[in-house]
């Protein structure tokens, strides 16, 4: 394994490309989160996405390197290369340095992926731990002649590189559109072309994130990091790229430009991007101020929401659409959602108590065909899924012996069940969970009591203080302790 990793590396850093080994090979590179705020639901929802593919192509076989960045410095307000970088002006509100926003949206992030059950990616690259790989790539564009120098920073020539590539080759919009529908340069602009965007910035003496450079002292534009990782360690061209498709016109658009400028390759054989999540058919988004965070809705503390659902139910709502179609939300659709997400579940949970017949009356053969068919059609999950609900139909006949099925049937009827809805879709069951939680929050508010009565206050407060924490809170009365959920 080590050595494969050596060669394939090796590989893609003297820029041969993606080159399949013993082994059937996939790269799949996706915009990973910018980590100023909490993820919002929105993002999850793309997230979950791609785990879907990432977790179906490891089934099939493939060996996914699976990169997902963090993009922790260069992404400003603006996509016009204007505004704050975004980290740097939390830091400075929070009067604190930008790596401790970084750290504590990371860390954010990757606790909303595991209580998602979103797999970590192979990889998870940060854009300040690759400054040099960028560096490198603005000397490369420079050196190609689609780049120029201005004071310190450094713009990538669009109408130039329009000359011999399509920009507008993953938008399909015309550079001739685009140059209409974009505001005329002011007189302090230093870009030479209406479309040209920064590579390199200079930074102001009071920017926080910068780093020496070729042109001075800055940092890097939004769009390079992505070229510069994905390069490195997946290879000029690898086979998926993806992100949600609000990042097709301006960032993944620029991507191509910059990887085409660089080595003539577009980086993906494949660009797959997810739909939006929306909310009232508006983008969820936290500038438009109707996002919600993932923990609000596991509580149902916002007031968008009727109640708060379980992650694994938020899961499988999500599933529930194709990743490229738009999801509305709304309290409706959750609590419809919630009933499949039942009775799928519920079916898992008899499947282990089934009595196989003699003889059989369903061909899980055929249902297995079907749910590989759906998946093979662009990764169709609702397809799936209602493949899933007829499983769980066959599962509730035999339960109630309405229904017979073989020896042979039935092993494959829990292969289905375990293989799609559980190790693909990524769904869990949480019954056992949420059965066995009164007794255990029963036992430790025992065991505060006792701490009390002991006057060990240190005990009785930490474990007081630790499920505030984790979001329960102890109410003392006279007649007890009780709790509830935050
Ligand atoms: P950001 O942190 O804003 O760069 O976004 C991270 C990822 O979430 C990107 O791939 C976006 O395209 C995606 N995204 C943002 N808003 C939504 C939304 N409402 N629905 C689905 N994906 C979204
Ligand atoms: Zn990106």
């Amino acid at each position: 394994m080590k050595q494969n990793l050596f060669v394939y590396n090796t590989l893609t850093r003297t820029k041969e490309g993606f080159v399949p080994l013993n082994a059937p090979y996939v790269g799949m590179y996706v915009c990973g989160p910018t980590v100023y705020s909490d993820a919002h639901m929105g993002n999850a929802r793309t997230y979950i996405s791609f785990d879907l593919i990432f977790r179906y192509l490891t089934h099939l076989g493939y060996k996914v390197r699976y990169v997902r960045n963090i993009t922790d410095a260069g992404h400003l307000e603006g996509d016009a290369d204007e505004g704050e970088d975004k980290i740097s002006k939390k830091a400075k509100l929070s009067k604190l340095e930008p790596m401790e926003i970084v750290q504590t949206y990371t860390v954010g992030f990757h606790e909303v992926m595991k209580i998602l059950n979103v797999l970590p990616p192979s990889i998870e690259p940060t854009a300040t731990g690759h400054i040099i790989e960028q560096i490198e790539l603005v000397k490369e564009i420079l050196a190609k002649g689609y780049a120029y120098e201005v004071d310190g920073s450094v713009y990538f020539d669009v109408e130039k590189y329009n000359q011999a590539h399509d920009y507008g080759i993953l938008s399909g919009r015309h550079l001739e559109d685009l140059l209409t529908n974009t505001r005329t340069l002011g007189g302090q602009d230093e870009k030479r072309g209406k479309l040209d965007f920064a590579l390199w910035i200079k930074a102001k003496p009071e920017h926080l994130m910068k780093w020496p450079s070729p042109w001075g002292v800055g940092f890097p534009g939004w769009h390079l990091e992505c070229s510069a990782m994905s390069n490195k360690y997946l290879g000029e061209q690898f086979d998926i790229h993806g992100g949600g498709l609000d990042l097709i016109p301006t960032h993944h658009t620029n991507e191509v430009a910059q990887n085409m400028a660089s080595c003539g390759k577009n980086p993906a054989k494949y660009w797959i991007h997810t739909n939006m999540l929306t909310v009232n058919g508006q983008k969820m988004s936290k500038s438009l101020g109707n996002s919600f965070l993932p923990h609000e809705l596991f509580s149902g503390n916002n007031a968008i929401l009727n109640k708060g659902y379980s992650p694994m139910m938020v899961r499988f709502f999500m599933m529930q659409a194709h990743y490229r179609s738009t999801l509305d939300f709304s309290n409706d659709a959750m609590e419809a959602s919630e009933k499949g997400f039942k009775r799928l579940m519920n079916a898992f949970t008899l499947l282990d108590g089934l009595t196989p017949s003699a003889t059989t009356e369903v061909d899980i053969q055929a249902l297995q065909s079907r749910c590989y068919e759906a998946l093979n059609d662009d990764f169709n999950s609702p397809v799936l899924i209602a493949e899933l609900f007829e499983a769980s139909r066959i599962i509730n006949s035999v339960h109630d012996n309405k229904l017979k099925i073989d020896e042979a049937n039935l092993t494959l009827l829990k292969k289905v069940m375990q293989d799609f809805a559980i190790d693909i879709l990524g769904l869990k069951s949480e019954q056992a969970a949420t059965d066995e939680l009164p007794k255990v929050m029963d036992f430790l508010v025992q065991l505060r009591s006792e701490a009390k009565v002991n006057r060990d206050y240190a005990t009785s407060d930490k474990i007081r203080d630790g499920l505030q924490k984790i979001g329960f809170q102890l109410k003392d009365s006279k007649e007890g302790t009780t709790w509830n959920k935050i």
